[in-house]
């Protein structure tokens, strides 16, 4: 049975305040499944890896990554979609599916789990509900869950944000926070022709690759993500104005004495807007700063 056919038996009916916007076309989900980790598949054609899934809707990338993976976990919010999902993956016995808001998810516990104790790589592949983009994916990284690879389907506008470089207009918080653990790259353009029901902007999938083991210490990481908040939630803002609200955090909120910290540790003038800098010398002024 076709996963529209799968729904109306169901009578589902698509609620937009969980961003329901299915993949009904085959190819798709398979090219995602295909290029969400860069190790090579082996003879038998599946890895030994076990990928956690946000939002399987009717399961139709599920079913791809259980084809390729040794296991795939898959969170999904809405209730209405659990019978679906038992009747379109009942052949596969690799696939578990938890009734669960993802925000809600205890990830350390949950990826400890279904790794058993880390006997797995582990990576997040997903078609994200575009509501809730940023925060799923600062969660993802922020966690520090030990995932290799995070592949997520976005808006177009949100993939350009994910890749962009510094100083571009595209170059914002996500971007630099993704900085102190890894990098993005775009795979490829998704038209709003290829989802029911159409949404009103094209999408991208993008794959961030998280460095093992982490690029900075807990601690450092943790600390450049307060500058970078600071600088890009005042944007408009130097660099000095945007610390100097982080009174109590940071050695020094004196503007001189910022502009002097920065412009010796970075070697950039002191009125350096935030946006400027790379998610690397966020970490070398932590240093200095805290
Ligand atoms: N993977 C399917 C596909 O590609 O056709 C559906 C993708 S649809 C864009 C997003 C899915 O995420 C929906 O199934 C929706 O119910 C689910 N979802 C929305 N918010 C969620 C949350 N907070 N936690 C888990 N799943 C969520």
């Amino acid at each position: 049975m076709s996963d529209k056919d799968l729904l109306q038996k169901h009578n589902f009916k698509f609620q937009k305040k969980y961003g329901q916007n299915f993949l009904y076309d085959p190819k798709i989900p398979a090219k995602i499944a295909e290029n969400c980790t860069e190790s090579e598949f082996p003879e038998d054609g599946k890895k030994q890896e076990v990928i956690v899934e946000i939002g399987p809707g009717a399961g139709i990338l599920t079913k791809e990554l259980a084809k390729r993976f040794h296991r795939v976990s898959a969170v999904e919010i809405d209730e209405n979609l659990i019978p679906i999902l038992a009747e379109s993956l009942a052949d596969f016995d690799n696939v578990t599916v938890t009734n669960k808001d993802i925000m809600q998810v205890d990830l350390p516990e949950f990826v400890k789990e279904i790794t058993e104790d880390g006997k797995y790589p582990v990576s997040v592949c997903a078609n994200l509900p575009y509501y809730i983009t940023t925060p799923v994916i600062m969660k993802l990284i922020e966690e520090c869950c030990g995932f290799g690879y995070i592949t997520v389907m976005v808006q177009k506008e949100v993939a350009r944000r994910l890749c962009a470089k510094p100083e571009s207009a595209d170059y914002g918080s996500i971007t630099a926070e993704i900085g102190l653990y890894g990098g993005a790259v775009k795979l490829f353009d998704v038209p709003a022709g290829c989802f029911n029901p159409r949404p009103k902007v094209d999408s991208a999938v993008v794959r961030i690759k998280l460095e093992q083991p982490e690029k900075y210490p807990k601690a450092d990481a943790r600390n450049a993500s307060i500058l970078i908040k600071a600088a890009f939630g005042q944007r408009r803002k130097t660099l000095v104005n945007a610390l100097s609200g982080l009174a109590g955090k940071i050695k020094t909120t004196d503007k001189n004495e910022l502009a002097e910290i920065i412009s010796q540790t970075l070697g950039v003038p002191g009125d350096v807007r935030g946006e400027k800098l790379t998610a690397d010398q966020f970490v070398t002024l932590a240093r200095a700063l805290f």
